[in-house]
């Protein structure tokens, strides 16, 4: 039954959809793919795929980068007329590297509040197999296509310390793991997930040098869909030390040399010793 008409307002529902193996949906998201009124859907064409594979016969309109700014209106009075609305992408989460961010900020600024249907995404799914730290990366989507674009963008990060996550297109996998090995190192950890839950999945993982090795030797690299993982970079000791010491200065107003040194070596990681004998030197003892 098609939902609507009830006297409250309708609701935006943000699906997930696979990325790649068809059957990778959940239940709830067919559910409500098929209940809801209507379906904004990042390309049509593609998405039918997905829902005839599931008989569902929702109507659909697009909702793409060019032309959301005028959908939300429409989508807006759709919902304040208790109609429901799914908002979907051609794969993985809406909104990810993708069309949907003006209009789901556009149904909280008009008092109501968008519903989330999770499932795949690449980010999640590329972490969860990578054999990387993940318990604090940052996604840095799409880097520029220009290419001093990119290396600027790449220098800006090369001493961030949590994991790094990039999406990559075919076209410019091979300049993008080049200049990442030039500027990054090429011993820095890394691992790229290609075609990810499709029929040519691959990973490829080690230093960067052994990656781009690797790919260089495999002709099929550099085809479909990419997601690339790097190890953040290593605190060096110095810069642990720099850290403690300025926890140090704030602690010794109130605690003990060895107390705060206690402390501060477990925030900043420098050594315990090394903090309390700074500690020493500020009290003059
Ligand atoms: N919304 C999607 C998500 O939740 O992951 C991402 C959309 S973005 C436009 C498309 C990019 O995601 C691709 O260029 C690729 O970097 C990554 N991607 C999507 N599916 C993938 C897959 N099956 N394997 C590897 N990377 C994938």
């Amino acid at each position: 039954m098609k939902t609507g008409n009830t006297g409250k307002p309708g609701k935006l529902y943000v699906v997930a959809t696979p990325i790649g193996n068809l059957s990778d949906i959940s239940n709830r998201a067919l559910e409500t793919l098929a209940s809801v009124k209507l379906i904004a859907a990042e390309d049509t064409r593609h998405s039918k795929t997905l829902l005839q594979h599931y008989g569902i016969k929702t109507a659909m309109m697009s909702l793409h980068e060019h032309n959301e700014a005028s959908r939300i209106d429409q989508i807006i009075r759709k919902l304040q007329a208790g109609d429901s609305v799914a908002l979907i992408s051609d794969a993985g989460t809406p909104l990810i590297s993708d069309p949907g961010s003006r209009l789901v900020m556009a149904v909280h600024k008009a008092g109501m509040v968008p519903v989330p249907v999770p499932g795949p995404s690449a980010i999640s799914t590329m972490l969860s197999v990578a054999g990387q730290s993940v318990d604090r990366f940052c996604f840095e989507g799409f880097l520029p296509s220009k290419s001093s674009a990119r290396r600027k963008q790449l220098e800006s990060l090369s001493a961030e310390s949590r994991t790094l996550v990039f999406y990559e297109s075919s076209h410019r996998i091979s300049d993008s793991l080049q200049d990442m090995n030039n500027i990054f190192g090429s011993s820095r950890c890394c691992t790229v997930g290609r075609e990810l839950t499709k029929r040519y999945e691959s990973l490829y993982r080690g230093t960067l040098a052994e990656v781009l090795l690797k790919m260089e030797q495999d002709n099929n690299s550099t085809r479909g869909e990419f997601v690339v993982v790097i190890a953040g970079a290593e605190k060096s000791p110095d810069e642990e030390i720099e850290k403690g010491r300025s926890i140090m200065d704030i602690l010794l107003t109130e605690l003990s040399v060895s107390q705060a040194a206690n402390l501060a070596a477990r925030i900043s990681g420098a050594r315990k010793k090394v903090l309390y004998e700074y500690g020493l030197g500020k009290k003059g003892k």
